[in-house]
């Protein structure tokens, strides 16, 4: 059989088949990502897949914060999700097909046996493989079945020739079969093994192009071998390269990676996350900040890159600022609300206003929220601050500027630089030296934007207190 790829004219059809058996880290949720991208940039459809065989380690929160974390990231399914263990009747009814079909045969080897053997190979220096003693062949006369053995089934892999494809990321790739040992593809209870399962899924749900990690590169050539075994041409593989953490080690939760929804609780935004992700491991020139929009209208599989990619968080946080600064200011708001909402802090109208003026200065909603905060709470300016700024010297000047205040035709920003500027022609004073210390007291940091604008935003009777509470 040839190694075409499925035909271009069919739709496109890419799934996520995570493994809940640890929270989703970035590293992972990138293997979510390109297949949905793929299949939105393709018009075509994206499956969400749990592939939840492993009992032990499988758990429900893993599942949630899957499910969470891509709703939150946008990156929505069409069909799914499915899970793999409500789909065991259909892996057995699929053993059958293979078995009667001559594809599987019984293998009473016991885990002794097969120890054994393992220790023969490697003592002789050959790689450990099963070898074949169950396998029927015209004229081979098999062992005596043992009794009350309940045997695995094994996959009669092909003897000769090789196993090719073209990775859309790592080329072409060619295994020789005399490579590949009979895989064990159902266990003595008769419940089938992973890679068996996964070929059942993506020949069931159309899946054309499976992108994934690399680290299912073993894997591919004995799910080609099951496909053709089943009469069916191989899907489309990209295989992604890892993603390391800041140390260059490979991300896991054992190291560090945090769930992705957290980057969500911490104030990031699912598209400057999304646009972080995408560049993780492919590229578009020398784009760096792009909307979802535009890496759905470049994204193609031509662009992945072979090399692993390094997480940054120093460049998450950038990334993040240039989505943040380039947002609108009343949908910022929203996000802004919610957080002061939780940390029991009601806004107002002035929120939007109130984003727009410190947008630029921040990199996460959270940290939008700490400044939008000293508008609607009290403020506490550390006593460094108010040392070092609110000085005897000064106190006067802020008396003034409070009775001009008082007496503005209008609460806005001209206004209030007209009262600024008189009181500092009325005390000799230079701007940073007023600003400083009004700061200190209104906003509780000496470091703001522009304080017209940012007095303008808050209530007058609070500017009026915080000047006359020293
Ligand atoms: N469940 C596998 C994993 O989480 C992915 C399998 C696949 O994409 O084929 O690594």
């Amino acid at each position: 059989m040839s190694d075409k790829p499925a035909s271009t004219a069919q739709r496109v059809r890419t799934r996520f088949a995570p493994s809940p058996t640890g929270f989703i880290h970035l590293g992972n949720i990138r293997s979510a990502l390109y297949p949905w991208a793929f299949a939105r940039s393709q018009k075509g459809d994206f499956i969400l897949r749990i592939e939840d065989t492993d009992l032990e380690r499988s758990t429900q929160a893993a599942v949630d914060v899957i499910i969470e974390g891509m709703a939150w990231l946008g990156l929505d399914h069409d069909e799914g999700p499915f899970y793999q263990m409500q789909r065991m009747d259909r892996y057995k009814e699929v053993l059958a097909q293979l078995q009667a079909a001559g594809h599987v045969y019984p293998c009473y080897m016991s885990v002794a046996e097969l120890d054994a053997l393992r220790e023969r190979q490697m003592a002789a220096k050959q790689k450990p493989r099963y070898d074949g003693t169950w396998r029927p062949e015209p004229g081979k006369t098999l062992p005596p079945v043992p009794e009350g053995v309940q045997p695995v089934l094994r996959f009669r892999n092909p003897l000769d020739g090789v196993v090719a494809w073209d990775d859309k990321v790592k080329g072409r790739i060619e295994i020789a079969n005399a490579e590949l040992d009979d895989l064990v593809i159902a266990r003595p209870d008769g419940t089938p093994t992973y890679n068996f399962c996964v070929v059942v899924d993506d020949i069931d749900m159309a899946i054309t192009h499976v992108i994934r990690g690399d680290d299912h590169v073993n894997n591919t050539p004995r799910q080609i071998n099951i496909f053709r075994a089943l009469a069916q041409e191989p899907p489309v593989y990209a295989h992604l390269p890892t993603v390391l953490n800041e140390q260059g080690e490979k991300m896991s939760k054992r190291n560090g990676a945090k769930p992705v929804t957290q980057y969500r609780d911490e104030g990031f935004l699912p598209d400057a996350m999304v646009n972080y992700l995408a560049r993780l491991g492919w590229s578009h020139g020398d784009d760096e900040i792009f909307s979802r929009q535009q890496f759905l209208d470049w994204f193609n599989l031509d662009h992945l890159g072979r090399s692993a990619a390094q997480f940054d968080e120093a460049k998450l946080r950038w990334v993040n600022a240039q989505h943040l600064k380039a947002m609108d200011d009343a949908a910022l708001a929203e996000l802004v609300a919610a957080v002061l909402q939780q940390r029991g802090v009601e806004p107002d109208d002035r929120l939007p206003a109130i984003c727009g003026l410190f947008k630029d200065r921040c990199e996460t909603t959270h940290m939008l929220a700490d400044w939008a905060q000293a508008f609607y709470t009290e403020v506490h300016p550390k006593p460094e601050d108010l040392a070092a700024h609110v000085t005897d010297a000064v106190k006067p000047a802020l008396a003034t500027l409070a009775a001009h205040l008082e007496q503005v035709a209008a609460w806005d920003k001209a206004s209030i630089a007209a009262a600024i500027k008189q009181t500092l022609a009325e005390h000799g004073l230079k701007m940073p030296q007023l600003a400083m210390p009004v700061r200190v007291l209104v906003m509780g940091t000496p470091q703001t934007p522009s304080l017209d604008a940012v007095l303008a935003l808050q209530k007058t009777k609070k500017v009026l207190g915080s000047l006359r509470s020293h």
